[in-house]
């Protein structure tokens, strides 16, 4: 069974100045285990679809199904489970400004309602896990682009997740740090088996770590398979 499949998925937003159709017709499938891509320009819909993965956004045609079920028969327990099943990483990080290293990671578990002592103790482990085991008293602001992504990474999976979602996670890092990232995210693929979702508006990012990617043009699907495949020259 796909741990995410889209059926026909369509996303419209209506305002002021009309209706933008920012997906149509989006039909894919994740399995549990890989690593996936999903890249298109600036405006294609990507956010959009990550968004529309874990009911961020409610698609306005269509149907996602997580494990099998799908999300729009769900009770908003049920809902808020599937939700605490994927992780999400930003470009921006969005780690809070006023907490600690370690208060960031916990965060997530604070809400999950895990004994504080407990939260520490697996924060500390999540630290180790990213390499950041001698910064859990540091802000923020005191760390380097890379370093806050370990951070926001840790955090994320600190409610053990099946999913992560990855939004353009590498995309305000330079090239080396780029690497190192994503060679932390293929370790915790690997390591734990939590499928990854990368968005990237960057070949070089999905050559890199992606089993399988989805090319958004314009809103629409316009090839998916195999990274090898569809990125091999003619
Ligand atoms: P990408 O992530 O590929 O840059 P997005 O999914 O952010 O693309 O945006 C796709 C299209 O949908 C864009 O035209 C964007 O302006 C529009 N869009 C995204 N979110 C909203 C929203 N909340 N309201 C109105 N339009 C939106
Ligand atoms: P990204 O391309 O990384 O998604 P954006 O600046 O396009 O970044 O979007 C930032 C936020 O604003 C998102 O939550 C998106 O849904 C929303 N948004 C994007 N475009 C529009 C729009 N035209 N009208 C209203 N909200 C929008």
């Amino acid at each position: 069974t796909p741990i995410i499949r889209m059926d026909g998925l369509g996303k419209a937003f209506t305002g002021s100045q009309g209706t933008v159709r920012a997906l149509e017709d989006i039909s894919l499938e994740i399995m549990p285990g890989e690593i996936f891509g999903i890249i298109g320009l600036s405006g294609a819909g990507k956010s959009t679809l990550v968004r529309c993965m874990n009911y961020l956004e409610v698609p306005t045609e269509g149907e996602v199904y997580y494990d099998g079920k799908p999300l729009s028969e769900m009770q908003d327990a049920e809902l808020r489970k599937v939700r605490q099943s994927m992780g999400m990483i930003f470009q921006q990080f969005n780690l809070l400004a006023q907490r600690t290293v370690l208060g960031n990671i916990c965060f997530p578990m604070e809400i999950a309602g895990t004994p504080r002592e407990e939260a520490k103790a697996r924060a500390r482990e999540l630290l180790k896990l990213v390499g950041l085991e001698d910064r859990e008293n540091a802000y923020p602001a005191q760390l380097s682009g890379g370093q806050k992504q370990r951070v926001a990474i840790a955090r994320a999976i600190a409610t053990n997740p099946k999913v992560l979602l990855c939004d353009e996670a590498t995309s305000a890092l330079d090239p080396n740090t780029t690497k190192a990232i994503l060679q932390l995210l293929k370790e915790i693929n690997q390591s734990m088996g939590i499928t990854v979702v990368i968005i990237t508006h960057e070949m070089a990012v999905i050559e890199a770590v992606c089993d399988r990617v989805a090319i958004i043009d314009k809103s629409h699907i316009a090839e998916i398979g195999e990274v090898s495949r569809v990125f091999a020259e003619p």
